[in-house]
Formats: C-alpha cells, sequence, structure tokens
C-alpha cells in the first residue's frame, strides 16, 4: 500500500477519499472541475447508499454559541474551542455554524426548506455536519436568539442569551448519512467529511423566511456522487 493511503483512516479508504488528490483548477477552485463535491442527493438516482455499521459519532457539545457575523456569503456563528466531535478516532473542534435556506442536500424527491451546516476542523481537515430544518408553525426556540441579530454586522454581535448547541442537533444521532465531500461556497475545496442527519429538527415558516430575505440564494445545486461511496450507518 502506498505511503500516502497507509496514512488514511480506514473510514477514509471507506469512503473513496482515495480519488480526492487532483490539480486544482487554475481560478484555484475545484468548483466546476472537481469531482467529489457537495451537495449531493442523499437518494442517488445514480449511486447506491451502502449501508454498513459506522463507528459511533461522538458529539461533545459543552460551549455555549458566541458571536454571530457576517461572512461573504451568508453569516455564521462562532463558538469558543471546546466543542468537539469525534469520527473514526479523529478530533475534529467546532469552529463555526451557518445556515442554507432552502436546504442544499436532498433526500430523493424529499427536500427541505432549510438546513444547518456545523464546521468542524482538525488541523487542515474539515469535518461538517448537516442538520435538516422542516416546517413548523412555533419558531425554533434555539435559532431565535441567532435570528434577533440579523442581519448580522462585519463587527462580532454577541448571542444572548447564551444557546446550548445541543438543541441545534436533531435526536437519534447515529441515524447518519456520511460521504466525502467539498465545501459548498469559496473555493469549494474538497476533502470534507460530511455527515448529513436524516432526522429533521422544526423552524417556523417566518423563521425561514426572515433568513431568506437577509441572504438569498445561498443553497448550491446539486453535484454527482461520480465514483464516491455514500454510507448510511445502520447502527442505529
Ligand atoms: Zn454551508
Amino acid at each position: 500500500m502506498p505511503a500516502l493511503l497507509a496514512r488514511r483512516s480506514l473510514f477514509a479508504m471507506l469512503t473513496g477519499c482515495a480519488l480526492c488528490a487532483k490539480a486544482v483548477a487554475a481560478d484555484g477552485g475545484l468548483c466546476e472541475t472537481g469531482i467529489e463535491q457537495s451537495p449531493i442527493d442523499l437518494k442517488p438516482l445514480h449511486g447506491t447508499v451502502d449501508t454498513r455499521t459506522l463507528p459511533p459519532l461522538q458529539i461533545h457539545y459543552k460551549i455555549p454559541a458566541l458571536h454571530v457575523v457576517k461572512t461573504k456569503y451568508s453569516f455564521e456563528t462562532t463558538v469558543a474551542p471546546g466543542n468537539a466531535i469525534v469520527i473514526d478516532g479523529t478530533v475534529y473542534d467546532l469552529a463555526s455554524f451557518h445556515f442554507h435556506t432552502p436546504a442544499e442536500h436532498r433526500m430523493g424527491q424529499r427536500s427541505f426548506p432549510m438546513e444547518g451546516h456545523f464546521v468542524h476542523r482538525s488541523g487542515e481537515n474539515l469535518a461538517v455536519l448537516g442538520v435538516f430544518f422542516e416546517y413548523d408553525t412555533a419558531d425554533n426556540a434555539a435559532l431565535a436568539p441567532i435570528w434577533a441579530l440579523l442581519p448580522a454586522t462585519e463587527a462580532p454581535q454577541p448571542v444572548a442569551p447564551a444557546i446550548d448547541l445541543r438543541r441545534l442537533l436533531p435526536p437519534g444521532q447515529q441515524n447518519l448519512f456520511r460521504y466525502m465531500g467539498s465545501l459548498t461556497t469559496g473555493n469549494c475545496n474538497e476533502g470534507v467529511v460530511w455527515t448529513v442527519f436524516p432526522t429533521a429538527l422544526k423552524a417556523s415558516r417566518r423563521q425561514v423566511e426572515t433568513f431568506t430575505r437577509h441572504y438569498p440564494h445561498t443553497m448550491r445545486d446539486i453535484q454527482p456522487l461520480n465514483r464516491r461511496f455514500l454510507l448510511r450507518n445502520s447502527s442505529v
């Protein structure tokens, strides 16, 4: 086995990351030329879902959300160090989270009005948790302190009252899809470990529309699965 592959985790090999290495496009981005791009359809027309037992996803969120700041594409909520997830033995620290309307990932015919992305880092490597939101008549109380700060400003605005980040993750967190993909904004860099939960949280139509009013067009089109593995955890 080549040294490069030997350094990869079993998970990375299972999910096809051996395909990750490729020349970066002349413009510095992979948005047009990448073959392991995000988002994807989690019930792909071309390709299959590979159901297998995955190591438990560990989520250690302890520190509440900190600040809301305006970004180039949307807004993001930053958090203090101290929140982490563990995927296949690698610890990734939560850096920030943000939202897209409508949701970027799809499940066949099913699409969702909003999706949250929790972005984690382990050195240069990224892991993102994707959380769907579906409509409810009531506001999502955990989102309310963040939404109260929209539109975000360049200067960080403190989130008050502080929110427990665990309330922004769905129940049944071992029920998940996993694949190797990319950032959906910026240079679309690949090698991102994606975990998407099929169980949706709820948000009011008013909340989703408020976000869309401030940040329209935050969804990237579905990208082809190509030769990647799309895994669904069977140990739920
Ligand atoms: Zn995102």
